[in-house]
């Protein structure tokens, strides 16, 4: 049975789950009767895995008090060090490449105070139009301290279609006057998946050092930053990752940049041999642990020991091969059932540029999005236009994604979205 085989009924949903090879994940999750949760893209379900790491994390801190950092079973010294082994797999990273701290923007700024150095005219940093706005708040913050406008060393290609960033055109702005690029391995907004391979390669043709946010493609699709040579990626662990809501992030150093000192130095980011000497000359390590700061928040890292886990068992590969089935699914069931209602597909169709959610645009999307939290779906909402849906690989299923469009159907049919103001709630 293949989506390719695609007829509309409930029956061919129901058969698609039943040979699906990761559909025991799901009872591992908390999912809400008569709920179907299409936001895991923005925050992803607790599992059972991990609430019990994080039980088992304050058990520890009652039961060792100080001695939990280098004892029980997970010592909150090595975490941070375990964290990024784990991870590595799903980046296709060494493990020493590999570290969970602190959040997607600081990451980032920490990458670029290390990375960011304007030698001569190569003073400007290249990113997109379309990223995410911490990110861009980030480069620009960081333009201003090494005392350059922003506005003029921060060059934002822009998208022909307000919808995707043509490699092309991203390739053609790597002039001799750029420093560094920083763009998204997924976009936000219409999922789609950049090629990370040729533009490093693009990149080091012409001496400029490149590095990934991967947000939005991190637990979803795999990548191989080792192999394409990718200078530095950072990301967070609570969207495909399931880490818990203000989860840890994490970061890849590329092993031939161990050398080059943390822009933000602090007594984490120490050779641990050598931390507790508690000298005023600092040695970091020798690997992507040397870019931590300070003391990592233990219990926004714990969940993720459990979460982790069941990524490493389900395989990376599987998750995506079963994600581009069940986006390609939720496609050919709009294109089936919500003919002639405005709607736009507004993601990329072919699989190797489409991330882990649907762009689904139209006019009214604010307020179809309150419809269908009405009806027990959880979608999110991205101002103008966009209700984003993520079927999860992990916990989501076929049934659920038939189901969402047959109640799209029935909002539209009914126009229950006109008992709503069309804009967005605070957290959208
Ligand atoms: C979610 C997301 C962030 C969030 O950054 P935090 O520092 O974790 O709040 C940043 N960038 C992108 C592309 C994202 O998708």
């Amino acid at each position: 049975m293949n989506v390719e085989d695609f007829v509309p009924t409930l029956d061919f949903a129901r058969k698609l789950d039943n040979e699906d090879a990761l559909s025991g994940f799901r009872d591992e999750f908390f999912i809400k009767p008569d709920s179907i949760y299409m936001d895991g893209n923005s925050l992803g379900l607790l599992s059972k895995r991990a609430e019990r790491a994080l039980l088992d994390t304050i058990e520890a801190w009652k039961e060792y008090g100080i001695d939990g950092w280098t004892k029980g079973k997970q010592p909150w010294f090595f975490l941070s060090e375990k964290l990024g082994e784990m991870t590595a797999p799903l980046i296709g990273a060494a493990r020493e490449e590999v570290i969970a701290c602190s959040s997607t923007t600081t990451n980032l700024h920490q990458l670029i105070a290390t990375f960011y150095k304007p030698t001569g005219s190569r003073t400007k940093i290249l990113a997109d139009g379309l990223n995410f706005p911490s990110d861009i708040y980030a480069l620009k913050s960081q333009l201003q301290l090494h005392g350059h406008d922003p506005d003029a060393h921060l060059i934002c290609v822009r998208s022909r279609d307000g919808r995707f960033i043509e490699e092309d055109d991203i390739i053609e702005a790597m002039t001799d006057d750029v420093a560094l690029v920083i763009l998204p391995t997924v976009l936000y907004r219409s999922g789609q998946v950049l090629d990370m391979k040729r533009l490093t390669a693009e990149a080091h043709k012409r001496n400029i050092l490149i590095g990934f946010d991967a947000c939005h493609s991190i637990g979803a699709i795999p990548h191989s930053f080792s192999e394409w040579d990718v200078d530095f990626a950072y990301w967070c662990n609570y969207k495909y990752l399931n880490g818990g809501p203000g989860a840890v992030g994490g970061l890849y150093v590329n092993r031939k940049h161990f050398e080059v000192s943390p822009g933000l130095a602090g007594w984490f980011g120490s050779n641990k041999e050598k931390q507790f000497d508690l000298e005023h000359t600092f040695t970091p390590a020798e690997t992507a642990a040397a870019y931590q700061i300070g003391t990592p928040h233990v219990l926004s890292l714990a969940p993720l020991i459990g979460s982790l886990e069941m990524f490493a068992e389900a395989g990376i590969e599987n998750i995506r091969l079963k994600s581009l089935q069940l986006t390609r699914y939720l496609m050919k069931l709009i294109e089936h059932e919500l003919t002639d209602l405005d709607f736009v597909v507004g993601n990329p169709q072919e699989d190797s540029r489409r991330g882990g959610h649907v762009s689904l645009e139209h006019d009214e999307a604010a307020r179809i999005c309150k419809a269908l939290k009405e009806n027990g779906i959880v979608p999110d909402f991205r101002a103008p236009n966009i209700i984003r849906l993520a079927p999860v690989a992990l916990y989501n299923t076929f049934e659920e994604v038939w189901k969402v469009v047959q109640v799209l159907k029935v909002i539209m049919s009914e126009k229950q979205y006109e008992k709503f103001a069309n804009e967005r709630d605070i957290v959208a």
